[in-house]
């Protein structure tokens, strides 16, 4: 009894309350510091395309370069419909298309035998909007470089990753700076980064819904909070063609099967 009331002992209470109380702000101050050292922010362009497809035309040859941009334009096909599935945000997904002349509106992709700027590659984009906001023309030229000043030429992966970065920008997302890991950083080439962010899809999504002018998102966009910022794996994304050539073909000998039989009845 007389323990608790000892004048002494109501100090060391006081003390010892004011210590966790400062310890508790401490790491709080600490926690709130860790969580802004990194914001994900996406910036944009300020245009946005109206039509879901997108006409794209490539430079025929060299053959593997040309493969490396088809294969870029088919990650941002399938990952925009990836990650409307995963994260249920309603989106008008664009489909870059492979066209043989230029229309109206176009991408227009080159090679560049030898590095002719800083850049491995460039993105130049015009757009026009009618008096209601409506963007009726996009014109974009990409130029990708296939060896570099000191005589290195890029490697298949490293034209793929610099093909899907350049794609962004023609999608109208602007150089993200948080991290060189983020396929819209200016430095993510080097990386051989192939697959877009949560972050950069999300900003894909919002722009896919804009119809003119006046609703573009506030950029720059950055993440709700169910939404985590990750780039997934190229394996996450599922491939269209893979699950459909085993069902045409199991289709085709079913068709096969009933004709025969058909064709053996009258006899
Ligand atoms: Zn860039």
């Amino acid at each position: 009894m007389a323990f608790w009331r000892c004048p002494l002992m109501k100090m060391f209470r006081v003390l010892a309350y004011l210590l966790l109380l400062l310890l508790s702000l401490n790491i709080n101050t600490a926690g709130i510091g860790a969580a802004s050292a990194i914001s994900y922010e996406q910036p944009l362009y300020g245009f946005a395309w109206s039509t879901r497809e997108i006409p794209v035309t490539v430079e025929r040859s060299p053959e593997y370069a040309r493969n490396a941009v088809l294969s870029a334009m088919q990650t941002w096909n399938l990952a925009q419909t990836w990650f409307s599935d995963t994260y249920g945000v309603s989106s008008r997904p664009y489909r870059l298309v492979e066209v043989d002349q230029i229309g109206e509106s176009y991408v227009n992709i080159y090679f560049n035998q030898t590095q002719t700027r800083d850049d491995w590659g460039y993105t130049s984009y015009h757009y026009w909007y009618d008096s209601s906001g409506v963007f009726y023309k996009i014109t974009v030229s990409i130029s990708l470089d296939l060896t570099l000043w000191s005589g290195r030429s890029l490697s298949v992966l490293e034209l793929q990753a610099l093909a899907t970065h350049e794609l962004g920008h023609a999608l109208g997302l602007a150089h993200t700076t948080f991290s060189e890991m983020d396929l819209m950083n200016h430095f993510s080439p080097n990386h051989e980064v192939t697959v877009p962010s949560t972050l950069n899809l999300y900003a894909l999504a919002l722009l896919s819904m804009v119809t003119s002018r006046s609703n573009m998102p506030k950029t720059p966009v950055t993440l709700p909070e169910p939404i985590p910022y990750h780039t997934p794996p190229e394996s996450a994304i599922p491939e269209m063609l893979s699950p459909a050539i085993p069902l045409v073909i199991s289709l085709g000998i079913v068709v096969t099967l009933i004709n025969r039989r058909k064709t053996r009845s009258p006899k």
